[in-house]
């Protein structure tokens, strides 16, 4: 069975972090390893503490990892200081595609990427990136821009696409209006999906989608349609938790 690898925090409330990509990851059918950079203490209400792992620990567990399984993808997420970012950055094999996560702030307001960590995060992990997967505080946190419309988003792609990363997905959930529209950016243009705006708070979107993302190019297949499966996905795990049904929409396919 082909493996997908999370590198990130533990969220003791099951929501995000490591326990979020791996039921993501087994609902998608690829086998989970985790490289676990922190713990924290959070509910699905605050995150109330967090430690970090010695980067040496970190090191460790992705050598244990790379040297026994069959590894389709990496996804980072919870990386928290520089000596990790750094760490993952030389240690990540070659050939293997790479989501970056950029987490940096929970929903509940806590720091979870120390901020002098956020300019290596750019200089050394993103390069090495497939894709990066900001949400737009993040992609406004990298670029130094204010995102105030979808040419924004569009424009901010681009930017991170220049600081080396392959293409980009600027998720649009903390953007106003009823729809959320995601937003791929690639050396080929861009494509939107547009999906519901649930109308309650939900927490762990974020790392379950780019998990998803993750777990479909270890499957083979190609960003694209790895992005609309896994905005699928996201969407319909939304609408399952509260008992309805999905609701994504193409808004320009290839566009
Ligand atoms: N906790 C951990 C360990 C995370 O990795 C993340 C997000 O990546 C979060 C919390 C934040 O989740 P949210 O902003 O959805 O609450």
């Amino acid at each position: 069975m082909i493996a997908a690898c999370s590198i990130a925090g533990s969220d003791s409330g099951g929501g995000a972090g490591i326990q979020a990509d791996l039921k993501t990851f087994t609902a998608i059918g690829v086998w989970g390893l985790t490289v676990v950079t922190a713990v924290t203490a959070q509910n699905t209400r605050e995150v109330r503490g967090s430690w970090m792992l010695p980067a040496e620990a970190v090191a460790a567990q992705i050598a244990a990892v790379c040297d026994d399984f069959s590894i389709g993808a990496f996804k980072t997420g919870m990386l928290g200081t520089r000596e990790i970012v750094r760490t993952v950055a030389e240690r990540l094999p070659e050939g293997i595609p790479l989501v970056v996560d950029p987490v940096m702030i929970s929903t509940s307001g806590h720091r979870l990427l120390d901020e002098a960590a956020v300019l290596d995060l750019a200089r050394f992990l993103i390069p090495r990136a497939d894709v990066v997967t900001p949400n737009i505080p993040e992609a406004e946190a990298l670029t130094g821009m204010a995102i105030l419309s979808l040419d924004d988003m569009a424009e901010a792609g681009r930017r991170i696409i220049d600081l080396g990363a392959a293409a980009v997905v600027v998720k649009g959930g903390h953007g106003a209006g009823d729809g959320v529209t995601d937003m791929l950016v690639d050396a080929a243009g861009t494509v939107r999906l547009s999906g519901r705006r649930y109308p309650y708070a939900v927490h762990g979107s974020g790392c379950c989608f780019a998990a998803a993302l993750a777990a479909y190019l270890a499957r083979g297949m190609p960003l694209r349609e790895a992005f609309a499966s896994a905005r699928s996905f996201v969407d319909g795990a939304i609408a399952a938790a509260a008992g309805e049904s999905g609701s994504l929409r193409i808004v320009n396919p290839g566009g």
